[in-house]
């Protein structure tokens, strides 16, 4: 008899809303990534209430970072995530769609260690760097991690003190 063990890989996934009762719609979305076919959530961490950037004019967002692991191959996981965007009634109508609000938003930050760069998928997640919401959350998680082609996370926070940031004290 052969055991076929599925290859686990270790994911970092941003996750946004500011549509429709923002907290809900990022619980939820830590339910749907755990009932992906081999796919678990591990931790995540608290939620943060963040500013709009590039458009002003719209809610605050609800923002986390969940840890997962997962048999799914990078673009595979993306297409997973971009239906479950769509399950959540997310519409990317407009040409625009970039810094529009959302219902969920769902971001492959790191995948491994690995470095790629095809239309449909960038990584690590190309503004990463640049985005309190993101940094902040990722760090609760792994304070350490080494973000490949760039550094460590703890230098890049610095570059972001303009944005407007509040970590949530409700249950995550
Ligand atoms: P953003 O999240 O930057 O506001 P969108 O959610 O509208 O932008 O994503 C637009 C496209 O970005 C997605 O359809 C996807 O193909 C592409 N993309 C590139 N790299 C990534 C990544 N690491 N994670 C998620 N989407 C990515
Ligand atoms: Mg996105």
């Amino acid at each position: 008899m052969s055991l076929h063990k599925k290859p686990i890989n270790h994911a970092y996934i941003a996750l946004g809303s500011n549509l429709d009762n923002p907290v809900a719609h990022i619980r939820q979305a830590y339910r749907d990534l755990n009932a992906l076919a081999d796919t678990s959530v591990l931790r995540h961490s608290s939620l943060y209430k963040s500013a709009p950037v590039g458009r002003l004019d719209q809610p605050d967002f609800i923002n986390a970072v969940a840890e997962i692991v997962t048999a799914y191959q990078p673009v595979q996981l993306l297409h997973a995530l971009l239906k479950i965007e769509k399950n959540h009634g997310r519409s990317r109508d407009g040409t625009n769609s970039l810094n529009a609000p959302r219902t969920l938003d769902l971001d492959i930050l790191l995948y491994e260690n690995l470095r790629l760069e095809t239309e449909a998928l960038t990584l690590p997640h190309p503004r990463m760097i640049q985005r309190a919401f993101v940094l902040l959350p990722l760090m609760e998680l792994a304070p350490d991690c080494e973000i490949p082609g760039h550094g460590k996370i703890g230098q890049f926070l610095a570059f972001c003190r303009d944005q407007t940031i509040e970590r949530l004290d409700i249950p995550k």
